[in-house]
Parts: structure tokens; C-alpha cells; sequence
């Protein structure tokens, strides 16, 4: 099913230079993906999308914002133009990450905290305070990067459940796209897969299929200008 054009939501893709110019079945890939990217940006009520592709980021993608202006923007890694299921299910995902306001909030106040109570355990080994405060400061730290690894894995899981809604509501079948998505993932080691769920950044490709397959709503916070 073709994705719904958004009537109001301009979107742009870019290819960035001419060492990066689209092939023959990118070219095919490019229209599609702008008028995906403008259903998307609808359905999360962005006013724009910008989209750059990269080819270093290889099958690999990131979102970010500037301080300049408020446009969502996402950076798509070249060879997802080439897998038409991966590159719509990695553009959802990294458009969720926008409507859900990730890698703000808690993430920023556990990682100052970590940091402070990092600093302070330091301080208190060079001017010589007693041992447990110094292994108090340290647990401080560590707790509170535990903690805001914890945050990020959630944020990865709830951007997974969004992508899902969004990809609906653009008119596609977003459970078998991020299913897709996700099967291309590559495992985990085997200790990252046993001790991640501590403190690893994101969850591992099982995870996120689990996650998936019991629909768990995710906190929606829509991008409003
Ligand atoms: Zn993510």
C-alpha cells in the first residue's frame, strides 16, 4: 500500500555531493522515500523532515537537531537506499526519536550526575578523604550511569513501538516493516547479549523483537511547532 502524501508537511531528501550521487535503484528509491518521509513527518506533526544521506554511516542512521532552527533531521546510511523494508523502518525509527523527545530529559540528568559524583570521587582520593566516601562517590557514579543506560535502552524500545504506529499511519504495514528492520540487525556478542541489559547503551535485536511482538504502547509526545 502506498504510503498517504501528507498535504501540509514539506519534506526534502538529500543526496550530499557528487561522491555520494544516487545509483540506478537508489534513484528509484528517492521518491519514495520523500514522500515517505512527508507522511512521517505528518503523522508526528513536524512541519519538516530534513533527510541527508551519508555513505559512511554504511546501513546505519542517527538523528539529531540543531540550535539554528527546530526541523527534525534525520541521516540515512547509503546502503539502506538499497533494502526499500530496512530504509522505511530506519526512517520511522529515527522520526520516533524525534517525536519522543529522546536523548534529552533523564538521559542528560543521570549523565551530569554520573559525572559530578565521578568528579567528587576523584577529588576525594586527592585531598585524602576517608575510603568510604571516596567508594560512595564512586557508587554514586556508577549508579547513575547505570541509570541513564537504562533510560537510553527504553528509549530505543519505545522509538521501535513508534516507528510501528507511524509507519500505520502512513498507510503501511509498520509491524512487518520493523520486524524486517530488526531481523537485519546483527547479533550481539555473546557477552553483550548475557550482561547488556546492565549496562549496555541499547538493547540487543532479540530485545527489540520481544519488545515488538507484546505491542507495548510507547510515551507519545508529538513534534508541534
Ligand atoms: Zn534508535
Amino acid at each position: 500500500m502506498a504510503p498517504r502524501t501528507a498535504p501540509f508537511a514539506p519534506a526534502a531528501v538529500r543526496v550530499p555531493d557528487a561522491s555520494t550521487a544516487a545509483g540506478p535503484a537508489q534513484e528509484a528509491t528517492l521518491p519514495g522515500l520523500a514522500e515517505l518521509t512527508s507522511a512521517l513527518a505528518c503523522a508526528v506533526h513536524a512541519p519538516a523532515v530534513l533527510v541527508t544521506v551519508d555513505p559512511t554511516l554504511e546501513d546505519g542512521a542517527l538523528a539529531y537537531g540543531t540550535g539554528c532552527d527546530s526541523v527534525p533531521r534525520v541521516v540515512l546510511g547509503a546502503e539502506l537506499l538499497a533494502d526499500e523494508m530496512r530504509l522505511r523502518g530506519v526512517l520511522a525509527h529515527e522520526i520516533a526519536h524525534h517525536a519522543l523527545a529522546h536523548g534529552r530529559g533523564a538521559i542528560h540528568r543521570w549523565q551530569i550526575a554520573s559525572h559530578v559524583a565521578g568528579g567528587a570521587a576523584l577529588a576525594a582520593v586527592i585531598i585524602g578523604l576517608p575510603v568510604w566516601m571516596v567508594l560512595a562517590c564512586a557508587a554514586a557514579a556508577i549508579g547513575a550511569h547505570l541509570a541513564a543506560a537504562r533510560v537510553q535502552r527504553r528509549e530505543e524500545y519505545d522509538a521501535d513501538t513508534y516507528s510501528v504506529q507511524l509507519l500505520e499511519a502512513a498507510g503501511l504495514d509498520g509491524r512487518a516493516i520493523v520486524a524486517t528492520t530488526l531481523a537485519a540487525v546483527p547479533q550481539e556478542t555473546r557477552w553483550y547479549r548475557l550482561a547488556g541489559w546492565i549496562g549496555g547503551s541499547h538493547p540487543t535485536p532479540d530485545a527489540r523483537r520481544r519488545n515488538i511482538a507484546h505491542s507495548r504502547r510507547a510515551l507519545v509526545l508529538s513534534i508541534r511547532s
